[in-house]
């Protein structure tokens, strides 16, 4: 087991050279609630390890998400059903979780992942690395996963890097980086994406499909939800909770909010914003900091993780109102002094 946060990036292009060399059959997959660095990761993936003639297949725990559908146009991502598909992970020579480090997230295909004897890897970027896998390819320091595929993919063979391969990698960097403004958003990510580009990808058409194209019951619920938020700690934290009712009245999914956290916190002095979203079986926290805080502590007190500035968790059997007082009182824990 290669258990080192601080692996040099030279040994993760390596090892992915390596273990891309040695085997032929290939199982991609990601997290529960996937955004568009996992799906972004998967496609890019999946579509060079075909180009290099293996077997390559994603299976999801979830279904994608709508607003992503439109970069599946040959159906690549697939819904993971356990009866058709568990001996596809058992049979694997190569498992990669991408854009996810605990199997809990893998959710209905934990089990196979774990039980198969295939090699298993993560490429990853997020902190605090649960032990399940034979190669952790993590970058700590990367802006996003499909940032770090793109690194293995451009130097194993950069030639075969085409404009489908492309756009995965574009919707993986561009979202995770918060369309180019995050933090880690650096000179070398904007050189990786000026040759994404020039490939031929369009930025506004994947952005227009993936955030302009909302539903009416989505721009209402955002609405309500703005008219709602609070302050806390003398205005440095921002908070707000939206209900399964709220959802369910304006005929929004839970992955339709994925963004709002980021809204509740454009607010002058707040540097702690926490987003709690009502599911059927629980509750969701979305935590966002500015700056030197560290929201991933607030997340690990709830069995949650991420990075230090956008952090999530995900409470089963509890209860809304319950959740907000405890999270909130907590959230004293790391602010600054
Ligand atoms: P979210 O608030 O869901 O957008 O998540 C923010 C960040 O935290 C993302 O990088 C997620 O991968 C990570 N994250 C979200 N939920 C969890 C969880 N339950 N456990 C570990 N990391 C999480």
């Amino acid at each position: 087991m290669e258990n080192s946060e601080e692996q040099s990036r030279t040994k993760i292009l390596d090892t992915f050279k390596h273990i891309v060399d040695s085997n032929r059959k290939f199982v991609l997959t990601t997290h529960v609630n996937p955004d568009g660095d996992g799906l972004g990761s998967e496609l890019a993936l999946t579509r060079y390890l075909k180009k290099l003639g293996k077997q390559s297949v994603v299976l999801n725990h979830s279904e994608t998400p709508s607003n992503h559908t439109f970069l599946d146009y040959h159906n690549e991502l697939k819904q993971f059903d356990p009866e058709k598909d568990s001996q596809t992970v058992l049979d694997a020579d190569v498992l990669i979780a991408l854009d996810m480090n605990n199997p809990g997230r893998l959710r209905s295909i934990e089990k196979y992942f774990l039980e198969s004897k295939a090699k298993k890897v993560i490429i990853d970027h997020h902190l605090e690395a649960q032990d399940f896998v034979d190669h952790q390819l993590i970058d700590l320091d990367s802006p996003a996963t499909a940032e770090m595929v793109y690194r293995c993919l451009a130097a194993y063979d950069s030639n075969l890097i085409d404009k489908e391969i492309a756009e995965g990698i574009y919707t993986g960097i561009m979202t995770d980086t918060g369309s180019f403004r995050f933090p880690r958003t650096d000179g070398e990510v904007h050189r990786i994406t000026a040759n994404l580009l020039d490939l031929g990808v369009d930025p506004f058409y994947i952005y227009h499909n993936l955030y302009e194209e909302n539903s009416l019951g989505r721009t209402r619920l955002l609405g309500e939800m703005l008219s709602k938020v609070e302050l806390a700690y003398d205005g440095r934290v921002s908070y707000v909770a939206i209900t399964l009712e709220q959802l369910n009245r304006n005929g929004v999914v839970p992955d339709d909010v994925d963004n709002f956290v980021n809204q509740a916190g454009a607010i002058a002095g707040v540097i702690v914003t926490l987003f709690f979203l009502e599911m059927e079986d629980g509750v969701k926290i979305s935590f966002r900091s500015k700056g030197d805080v560290p929201v991933n502590e607030l997340a690990k007190m709830y069995g949650g993780g991420g990075h230090k500035n956008a952090s999530g968790a995900r409470l089963p059997g509890v209860k809304l109102d319950e959740t907000v007082r405890r999270v909130l009182a907590d959230a004293e824990r790391i602010l600054p002094k």
